[in-house]
């Protein structure tokens, strides 16, 4: 990680499908005036969707439209609704401005806590953008090919007491329990993990991870616009402590699996 100011707040690559994929949670970057009011484990940024980036490389190859931030979660989450709303109503979960890690620990120094407008700064300066590049790319890939696929990529840790109990399973399928994506979508995309992945990684529709707020706000099959959020475990690519090594050898296998779930994906909304 990095406390680099000045750097744009995302990577827009354009490519040549109806296929966007959106990687709200793999940056790592934290801006000097913003770590200087923070404690020095966020400085290591573990809550991060470690390398995604390098895990998608091959969607890019294929022409998939990516749009990558560069600041991490921890100085705005893109993922959730600008006012801060639960996505998750009577379960834990960390807000637009996390104040602390998946483990509690405190982000921000004694009385350092962001403001009011500090939030709305952080909105208009970090999340809005991002938000106006994704709704702009999807209206592009629409115009052009009349339907297009948002693929949401996450990953976590497999273990997080905090939000889910035990072991979770390796690939989470979210579309908001069938509404934001064609009917069937989560099921069919199960189906081809436990097909192209010979049993080897467990999957699961619609199960403790549904789709956050990007999944539920862009998704509107109806207008051709389909949403699906992937939420993998880390075990399957990477090491899941610090420094958190991406894996070559797991990448190279959960990412075949990860590839035909995406071209699924794509011939259904087409
Ligand atoms: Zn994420």
């Amino acid at each position: 990680m990095s406390t680099s100011t000045d750097q744009p707040v995302f990577t827009l690559h354009r490519g040549t499908l109806p296929l966007l994929i959106s990687i709200p949670h793999v940056g790592t970057q934290i801006p000097d005036d913003i770590a200087a009011t923070m404690n020095p484990v966020a400085m290591r940024t573990d809550d991060c969707d470690w390398h995604l980036d390098r895990l998608y490389a091959f969607a890019q190859r294929m022409g998939a439209s990516m749009l990558i931030p560069t600041y991490a979660r921890y100085v705005i989450d893109l993922n959730r609704p600008p006012d801060g709303a639960n996505l998750y109503p009577g379960q834990d979960t960390t807000g637009l401005l996390p104040v602390d890690t998946f483990d509690k620990a405190p982000l921000y120094r004694d009385g350092h806590l962001p403001d009011e407008a500090e939030v709305a700064r952080r909105r208009d300066v970090y999340w809005k953008p991002y938000h106006d590049a994704l709704s702009a790319e999807i209206a592009a890939l629409k115009a052009r090919h009349g339907h297009v696929l948002l693929w949401e990529a996450h990953s976590i840790r497999s273990h997080v007491p905090r939000f889910f109990e035990g072991r979770l399973p390796d690939f989470n399928f979210g579309t908001s329990n069938g509404e934001s994506a064609g009917s069937g979508m989560g099921e069919a995309l199960v189906e081809v993990v436990n097909r192209v992945g010979g049993g080897a990684f467990s999957a699961v529709a619609n199960g403790r991870f549904k789709g956050g707020f990007i999944t539920r706000e862009y998704g509107v099959p109806k207008e051709g616009v389909h949403a699906v959020q992937l939420e993998l475990s880390q075990v399957t690519y990477m090491d899941e402590v610090f420094p958190y090594g991406f894996d070559e050898g797991l990448a190279a296998g959960v990412g075949r699996v990860i590839a035909a779930a995406v071209e699924e994906g794509l011939r259904r909304v087409v």
